[in-house]
């Protein structure tokens, strides 16, 4: 990867991790922090505490390099300058650009994702109405969620949609809701709108919702000057992507049936996730998108001219440190 970013100018997969403080919680059971981070070196470290034959205590060293490490200080404006801002140009040329926040649950994907669309959006408006003024582009904001390999529209009150394929790699979620918004007020509403229909389950939010993937796409459209009438054409597509907690791909041993299902569909998913970027890195002809529903969802964005950037997020405290491991590994192996 490192090679391969000194030859072409752009890279196309990004990978930055950062890490959560230490919460009340954990500070409480006096927990400590075992990653140590140079940000200079753009490497992290775990601590690993492991015990010996005799039960006495020693530490295992786990170093890992990424394109960027974030740690506990950096804030939300940081992380959209490090992750997407430096992508929103190039979705008025016809770019498709994701950007996944993947971790356990409670290791603050949700806390770092839900602010980017807003950022991103007001980037792009202010291109729309500087830059590209009275060129026919117009912004379109969409957002639903699958859960249990099934998709919903959550700024349609939750209704279940399915999807299909024109044959020309365009997929089409049929009846799927897009507004079009020209100001950042109208899409603080929508997102606040769906993140609220996303939580309404009966298990409680951070429950239900650590068992699904929450897709926000802005959509750049341009209706052809004289021909207003017709039906504007995709331009470029920015997409959001709050997974699924990737603990919930291990509970495929559970004692209760659906959360077996969940959990399997969740681990072929990620599976899937991380096969298709790898492709992708490899400018491989063939992406295996046919893995995984969410996979197949983000088809087109991972042809043509595509960017992706991934965005793990990790649990500082001991507690975590298994998790943890498992993220950046999965991290390493995507880069
Ligand atoms: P996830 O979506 O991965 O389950 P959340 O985003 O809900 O995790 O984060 C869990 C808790 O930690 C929330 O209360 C959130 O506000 C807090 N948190 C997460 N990341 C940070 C951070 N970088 N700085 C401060 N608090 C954070
Ligand atoms: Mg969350």
């Amino acid at each position: 990867s490192a090679d391969k970013e000194k030859t072409s100018s752009v890279a196309k997969i990004k990978v930055v991790v950062r890490k959560r403080p230490l919460n009340k919680k954990e500070i409480a059971k006096k927990e400590e922090d075992i990653i140590t981070i140079d940000s200079g070196s753009s490497s992290l470290t775990v601590h690993e505490m492991k015990l010996k034959v005799d039960l006495t205590e020693y530490l295992e060293k786990h170093g890992f390099v990424f394109d960027a490490v974030l740690d506990e200080d950096v804030s939300n404006d940081e992380v959209y300058r490090e992750t997407v801002e430096p992508i929103v140009p190039a979705i008025f040329q016809r770019t498709k650009a994701t950007c996944f926040a993947y971790g356990q649950t409670g290791s603050g994907k949700t806390y770092t994702m839900q602010p980017l669309p807003l950022k991103a959006s007001h980037d792009i408006l202010r291109l729309m109405h500087h830059t590209y003024r009275y060129q026919g582009f117009q912004l379109y904001v969409s957002f639903f969620e699958i859960y249990g390999g099934k998709l919903f529209d959550l700024l349609n009150d939750r209704r279940k949609l399915c999807m299909r394929e024109d044959g020309k790699q365009q997929v089409c979620i049929v009846g799927l809701q897009e507004f079009r918004v020209s100001n950042v007020d109208s899409i603080r509403e929508l997102i606040e709108k769906g993140n609220a229909t996303r939580s309404t389950g009966t298990t409680g939010a951070n429950e239900e919702s650590s068992r699904s993937h929450a897709i926000l796409q802005l959509a750049i459209k341009r209706s052809v000057v004289g021909s207003e009438s017709k039906p504007a054409r995709i331009v470029g597509k920015l997409s959001f992507i709050d997974l699924a907690g990737s603990e919930r791909g291990a509970d495929t041993t559970d004692n209760d049936k659906q959360t077996r299902i969940e959990g399997a569909e969740i681990n072929k998913s990620l599976l899937a996730l991380k096969e298709c970027i790898r492709a992708l890195d490899n400018d491989q002809v063939h992406i295996p998108f046919r893995g995984s529903k969410l996979t197949e969802v983000l088809r087109d964005s991972f042809v043509g001219d595509s960017r992706t950037v991934m965005i793990s997020c990790i649990s500082p405290n001991s507690g975590s440190c298994e998790h943890t491991l498992n993220t950046l590994r999965y991290a390493d192996r995507v880069k």
